[in-house]
């Protein structure tokens, strides 16, 4: 029987918060969560599912800012931030700006590629675990393109990521079409990324929480955080509905609503939501089956098996929260398809049918893992931007590891929560 700890108190029910409530529970805490909406969306249900210790370059890297303002003239470009005199838009822009360069990319590389790589072997674990079947698949991501641009590109990051140790194949036409008999690919070539992989989001949060309530974690839905209380140096009360929560540890997760919650407890954190779209597609040809999940580059579109169909996903838009959605930005989405994949002629769907969400984006690209200085009793898990999923169980274990007095398992000294401030 573990010893009891005491009681953890997280904010936010995404894969950062779930993740962080299933290591605490395992390590004898007693856990509460507190959940502005309800159990059944938010950025981590409609994502693509994909694994991805090959995302080790930060979105913040060279030629994105001059690849980007060519999108933003493009009204169904992957790529769009809203031009506006947003105070918080103008010191994300200029930070992210500082951070496009060789050097923190350099810096950066191994600690992200670190944390996917322990996280997928973690996933790999929890897919083990009784009540769990998520369509766990760790058979790769192919990196698919049509142009002797991007090929070169690609070409040069497969050879950094074998030299960092990943498991990637370059592959010609023939070699990566091999890999999908069942359907015909359009395209010059490709990279296999061996060791990624691909899930089913909405599966693996449904059954996270079914096991967290069965092993007596409480969750309060509809209870946004409006307020801390604090003593000194320490948090003493969480207020949500006009209701004090009180623990022994605080864990503030919130996804892109992370830097208002912050605030409210005196901690700045920079993010800016990147807004995505993705739908789902049954094939008419029940034998067109796709593999593997991939990304078709030049387009930046994830495509993704998932229970029997086909998930496609993208478009980054930095701007503020708002639910419209824009068509333009989808049809520019469902036209690339065919380009790449010539079997999948996809209607364009109607508006009820597109999902979104929010990826909590931080100007340098790196997410914000580990113990707040300033208030000593915090633990802040986040901003895993475009690999928040693939992160989750690693934020998790990191967070219970903190939590119990433990030097964390992985390095997350430069993932500081507080480094903006
Ligand atoms: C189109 C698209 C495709 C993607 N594909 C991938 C992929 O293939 N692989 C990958 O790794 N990542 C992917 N991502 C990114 C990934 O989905 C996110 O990074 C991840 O889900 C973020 O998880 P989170 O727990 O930090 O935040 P969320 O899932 O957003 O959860 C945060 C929760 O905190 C709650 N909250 C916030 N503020 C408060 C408050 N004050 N009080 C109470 N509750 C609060 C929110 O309501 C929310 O439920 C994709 C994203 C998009 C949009």
């Amino acid at each position: 029987m573990t010893q009891n700890k005491g009681k953890a108190l997280i904010i936010g029910a995404g894969i950062a918060g779930l993740s962080s409530a299933y290591y605490l529970l395992q390590k004898g805490w007693e856990v509460e969560i507190l959940e502005q909406n309800d159990l059944t969306n938010n950025c981590s249900y409609g994502n693509a599912g994909m694994i991805v210790p090959s995302h080790f370059t930060p979105l913040a890297a060279p030629g994105v800012v001059a690849q980007g303002i060519r999108w933003m003239f493009d009204s169904k470009s992957p790529f769009y931030v809203k031009p506006s005199l947003n105070s918080r838009l103008i010191s994300w822009g200029l930070k992210f700006l500082k951070h496009s360069n060789q050097s923190h990319v350099d810096r950066s590389a191994s600690a992200i590629r670190d944390l996917n790589l322990a996280s997928s072997i973690l996933y790999n674990e929890i897919a083990q675990k009784d009540g769990f079947d998520f369509e766990l698949n760790q058979n790769g991501i192919l990196m698919l393109y049509k142009t002797e641009k991007v090929a070169q590109e690609e070409t040069e990051l497969a050879h950094k990521a074998i030299s960092m140790g990943l498991r990637v194949d370059i592959l010609d036409k023939a070699g990566i079409q091999a890999l999908e008999p069942n359907t015909q690919l359009d395209v010059i070539g490709g990279i296999n990324y061996k060791c990624d992989g691909h899930m089913n989001p909405m599966k693996l949060m449904q059954q996270m929480i079914s096991y967290l309530k069965n092993n007596g974690v409480i969750f309060h839905t509809h209870h946004q955080v409006k307020g801390f209380e604090t003593s000194g140096i320490y948090i003493k009360a969480v207020i949500a509905n006009d209701q004090k929560f009180t623990a022994d540890r605080f864990v503030m997760t919130g996804g892109s609503f992370l830097p208002e919650l912050a605030q409210k407890a005196g901690i700045k954190i920079q993010l800016m939501p990147g807004k995505g779209y993705s739908l789902m597609h049954r094939p008419e040809n029940p034998l067109s089956q796709i593999e593997h999940a991939a990304l078709l580059l030049e387009a930046r579109v994830a495509v993704t098996p998932m229970d029997g169909q086909i998930r496609f996903g993208g478009t980054m838009e930095l701007a503020s929260h708002h639910d419209k959605i824009n068509m333009k930005r989808v049809e520019g989405i469902i036209q690339s398809i065919p380009k790449y994949l010539p079997d999948f002629q996809v209607k364009m769907p109607k508006e009820s049918e597109i999902w979104f969400g929010y990826r909590p984006c931080a100007p340098d690209g790196l997410p914000y893992l580990g113990e707040s200085s300033r208030l000593k009793n915090l633990i802040i898990a986040g901003g895993g931007g475009m690999m928040g999923l693939s992160l989750g169980p690693v934020f998790g274990k990191t967070v219970s590891e903190i939590a119990n007095e433990q030097k964390p398992t992985a390095d997350i000294h430069i993932f500081n929560p507080e480094r903006f401030n």
